[in-house]
């Protein structure tokens, strides 16, 4: 049957796909590691820009400070000089006020360089550091870029591998339908299809057991389940779109899977094909599912042995749909 080969390639490309974009996922997540460096980089160099604007005011008021100073103790010795040749009384005296007013503003000139002076070696060890923090942000921040680039380059290498492997397959399943009419626009469908699920849900292609499609535990309607059982087509589930191939199920294996067939439709009630909140819905699933062990626990009491086995049977399948979800 040409459907059993489709299925057959579907499932290996399936298992490409998955790790496809699991790397895809990866390589598009992996530069955010760099933020907090970048972060924190940007901050210091900021901080270093404000430090320096007030480390040059600083300098400014320094050098103003120095001028004034000058032009002060210039001041005090004029008079100093004047006094000793002053010839009249008046001379003299505005001569001593010349020198105690120049005195006055020399002390205060000298206490506020010092001042300042003291500010600006502060500033200038802080500038230091702040560079310094600069240079070995940056030689961190280049090492993790480094290991980025390596990280980024195996990813391409293993995509590139995947690649290859993917266009395999999909070329297999070209070739498969290469006799029937439209054969290219019904693979690309397929793969189409195929490929948009897997990214939504990590399984593509589920088998369908006793009626129940085993991708979303929705039971289906029975002639579709037939026409699925023939296999003459592909064929995606109304439920959840994924592919479904047959499995046959063995006649004591039945009851296990009308009780999961069950629990799994009600919770396909609340179900959004999207199936965007799988993590919602997996709670669904265990509410309802307790619900089940529960009415479980009850017939137990009055029920024999063989039939605990095949509860906690079913209980396991239950738990690896939910693993494989
Ligand atoms: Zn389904």
């Amino acid at each position: 049957m040409v459907t059993t080969e489709v299925f057959e390639n579907l499932k290996s490309l399936q298992e490409i796909l998955v790790q496809k974009y699991e790397l895809e996922g990866k390589k598009n997540d992996a530069p955010k590691q760099l933020s907090n460096q970048e972060d924190l980089l940007a901050k210091t160099q900021k901080e270093f820009i404000e430090l320096k604007s007030t480390y040059d005011e600083t300098q400014e008021q320094v050098t103003k400070l120095k001028a004034q100073l000058e032009e002060a103790v210039k001041a005090r010795e004029e008079g100093e000089k004047g006094v000793a040749n002053s010839t009249t009384h008046r001379e003299y005296e505005a001569l001593e006020k010349q020198i105690s007013e120049a005195k006055i503003h020399e002390e205060q000139y000298r206490k506020d360089l010092q001042h300042e002076e003291k500010d600006l070696a502060e500033l200038n060890e802080r500038l230091k550091n702040s560079e310094d923090l600069i240079k070995f942000q940056e030689t961190e921040l280049n090492s993790s870029k480094e290991s980025l680039n390596k990280e980024l380059a195996s990813y391409d290498q293993k995509l590139s591998k995947l690649k290859t492997e993917e266009d395999k397959v999909t070329k297999n399943i070209n070739m498969i339908y290469a006799g029937e009419e439209n054969a290219e626009l019904k693979a690309q469908e397929i793969l189409f299809k195929f490929q948009r699920i897997i990214q939504r849900n990590s399984e593509g292609i589920v088998s369908v057991r006793n009626g129940v499609c085993s991708g979303c535990h929705m039971i289906l309607p029975a002639n579709f389940a037939n026409e699925v059982r023939e296999g003459e087509d592909i064929n995606f589930c109304p439920y959840c779109s994924r592919i479904l191939y047959y499995e046959e199920v063995s006649e004591d294996q039945q009851e296990d899977y009308f009780d999961m067939g069950v629990a799994g439709s009600l919770a396909g009630l609340d179900e959004d094909f999207e199936d965007e909140d799988s993590e919602e819905r997996e709670d669904e699933d265990e509410e309802i599912k307790s619900e089940f062990d529960d009415e479980d626990e009850i017939d137990d009491e009055d029920s024999e042995d063989a039939e605990d086995e095949d509860d906690e049977d079913s209980d396991d399948e239950d738990d690896d749909n939910e693993d494989e979800e």
